[in-house]
């Protein structure tokens, strides 16, 4: 599968807005858009013409994606998903997201980005419900359990990651940091979920 090799920090000053790619970094005084937060690029710095509405929602449809770390094919598949639902296409494609297994162990505080978390779901150390699973994309239902396995529970990336965790950051999630465990209660409302961003937008790209 292709993947995005060049710095992600690029990205964020390409949205002009922390993405929170990078786990730690992004809130220290280090990130780079606390101190140059224009797009990179010999004329990243300098007056643009106005943004047409298709610039716009582009723009807003890659940073959703990039927030989530997708590519625009599986980018893509989730909007078609969410469209075939019923309710606001909008909200459906945040909650198909919200419910990958990578983004979970990222909002469950066992990495520091989701990045960091795919990395510990393909090196085998997430289970859910006791089965392991090494699979980022993995749709979480309610009620599943979200473990690390045993042979992994000293990783020291895991607990440096989860002691910056309050326990009840996101009422769709509960975290049993002492059993490294977390439980994916229920799929959030759009509201519940922090996402600087308006999948609206990308719903009228998509619709063109
Ligand atoms: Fe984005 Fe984090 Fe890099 Fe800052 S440090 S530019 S928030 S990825």
């Amino acid at each position: 599968m292709a993947r995005y090799t060049d710095s992600v920090c690029k990205l964020c000053r390409r949205e002009k807005q922390k993405l929170f790619l990078k786990g730690q970094k992004c809130f220290t005084e280090k990130c780079p858009i606390e101190i140059r937060n224009y797009p990179p690029g010999q004329h990243g710095n300098s007056r643009r013409a106005k943004v047409s509405e298709y610039g716009i929602q582009l723009r807003e449809k890659q940073k959703i994606k990039r927030i989530y770390g997708l590519l625009e094919i599986q980018f893509r598949n989730y909007f078609e998903k969410a469209n075939k639902q019923k309710g606001i296409t909008g909200d459906n494609l945040v909650k198909v997201l919200e419910r990958r297994l990578d983004n979970v162990v990222y909002r469950l505080g066992f990495a520091s980005s989701r990045k960091q978390a795919r990395q510990l779901i393909k090196h085998r150390h997430i289970a859910v419900n006791e089965h392991l699973v090494d699979v980022p994309s993995f749709s979480l239902v309610a009620g599943d359990i979200i473990k690390i396995n045993d042979k992994s529970k000293k990783l020291d990336l895991i607990h440096s990651s989860l002691k910056k965790v309050k326990d009840s950051t996101y009422s769709w999630l509960s975290i049993d940091k002492a059993s490294l465990s977390g439980t994916f209660i229920q799929v959030p409302e759009r509201g519940d979920v922090p996402l600087n961003a308006n999948e609206q937008l990308v719903v009228e790209l998509y619709s063109k």
